[in-house]
């Protein structure tokens, strides 16, 4: 009876260690079992090692994920089938405005309250992503992309696509411009020629519409080039060239050619070209930037005009500019001039057959070598249009005024 005793309070000795250690102790090791306990003791052990082993790995992991998550170049965040969000990343943070851990377990839908995003979030739908303005930025557009993952649990994927946005609407307004600019002398061209179809045309009226349509051909002509030269020199890659470009011969090929350019305009023209400048760059883009400018004061210079090229070295490189005595340009109008297909007044540009594309041309073909242009113009007192091409890309120059 004695030793029955002795052996049930043996037991609760042994079970009170063993409670003990599960319930009080915070070390993994186990006491010391007697007997039977032993084995049971370190069976525990066992199995509590195994647990923490397999938590330690999932910890890991989700470390794993969330570091990856947060290397991504898009907002992530994680959402449970409630709404409630998960976590999410950094930048989900600076984009949707959202605070980690603050909004822990909040419902995103009262975060986001876009309509279009609630409704989005409802229906469940997400074969399709959804473009909204961003709760926090009204200028930027943001795409939402859902993916249910694991157990009920949505994944959502945000990107700024505002210039995405901005490079669609600027493909859409270069398409209508390009059409519309075909348009006009096209729809000329057609008139004329549905008058031939009468039978007998006054040989007058032939002798304008031939001219007029020789005009509008040109004109097309002219245009559909300068599309040709911008995609050229836009899609260009700005390696360096092997050969140095004679930059005193382009300027003294442009000299050549003036009289040409102006026709029977009363134009003087002055050039100070100082030679021998050879630089590494495009010669085609070079000729293209300059003989644009220089075409320009010819096109816009109010006769009788004075027109002053200069090619020269300073000590922070060549400079080029083309001053002229024309009607100048209002200070509103600079800083878009370089636009494609902007000009100031579209009627006088037309017929001298622009389309606002020249300096555009040449804004593209100067960043190739690193280098803009300065357009000085006060209105009634002309105009200077001019750039610097760094001296690092000057190869050789020998003061020589010509
Ligand atoms: P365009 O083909 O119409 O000449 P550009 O891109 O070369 O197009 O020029 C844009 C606009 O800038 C022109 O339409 C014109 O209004 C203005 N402009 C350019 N050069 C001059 C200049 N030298 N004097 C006055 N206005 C100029």
């Amino acid at each position: 009876m004695l030793a029955a005793v002795i052996h049930i309070a043996w037991m609760y000795s042994q079970q009170h260690k063993l409670l003990d250690w599960l319930y009080n102790q915070r070390k993994l090791s186990p006491p010391h079992g007697a007997g039977s306990w032993e084995p049971v003791f370190h069976g525990i052990y066992n199995m509590l090692k195994r647990r923490l082993g397999r938590e330690r790995e999932l910890a890991q992991l989700m470390k794993y994920f969330r570091l990856g998550a947060e290397a991504l170049p898009d907002a992530i965040v994680v959402i449970n089938q409630d709404g409630a969000i998960l976590w999410c990343n950094q930048l989900a943070q600076s984009l949707l405005g959202l605070k980690w851990p603050a909004d822990a377990g909040q419902h995103l839908t009262n975060l986001i309250r876009t309509p279009a995003f609630v409704h989005y979030l409802s229906k469940g739908r997400f074969n399709q992503p959804l473009e909204i303005i961003s709760p926090v930025e009204k200028d930027i557009w943001l795409e939402f992309r859902a993916m249910p993952y694991s157990q009920k649990q949505l994944l959502l994927v945000v990107r700024d696509v505002s210039q995405l946005r901005k490079l669609e609407k600027m493909r859409k307004r270069f398409v209508s411009n390009v059409s519309h600019e075909l348009r006009t002398p096209l729809t000329v061209m057609r008139g004329y020629l549905e008058m031939l179809d009468q039978d007998e045309v006054d040989p007058m009226i032939w002798g304008k519409a031939r001219s007029t349509m020789l005009d509008q051909s040109s004109r097309m002509e002219n245009l559909v080039n300068q599309l040709l030269t911008l995609a050229k020199i836009e899609s260009a890659s700005v390696e360096d060239s092997s050969d140095p470009v004679d930059f005193s011969a382009i300027v003294h090929k442009l000299k050549a050619e003036v009289a040409g350019l102006a026709k029977d305009k009363q134009l003087s023209f002055k050039f100070k070209i100082e030679e021998n400048i050879l630089i590494k760059g495009e010669q085609e883009q070079l000729r293209s930037a300059c003989g644009n400018l220089l075409g320009n004061a010819i096109k816009y210079c109010n006769e009788p005009g004075e027109i002053e090229v200069t090619l020269s070295v300073i000590p922070t490189g060549v400079v080029f500019a083309v001053k002229d005595s024309g009607p100048g340009i209002a200070r509103k109008h600079l800083q878009r001039l370089t636009e494609r297909f902007y000009r100031v007044d579209k009627a006088r540009s037309r017929d001298t057959g622009g389309a606002g594309l020249g300096l555009s041309i040449v804004k593209h073909a100067l960043q190739h070598h690193d280098s803009q242009l300065q357009i000085k113009s006060k209105q009634g007192k002309g105009s200077t249009f001019s750039f610097i091409i760094p001296k690092k890309l000057l190869v050789e120059a020998r003061q020589q005024a010509s």
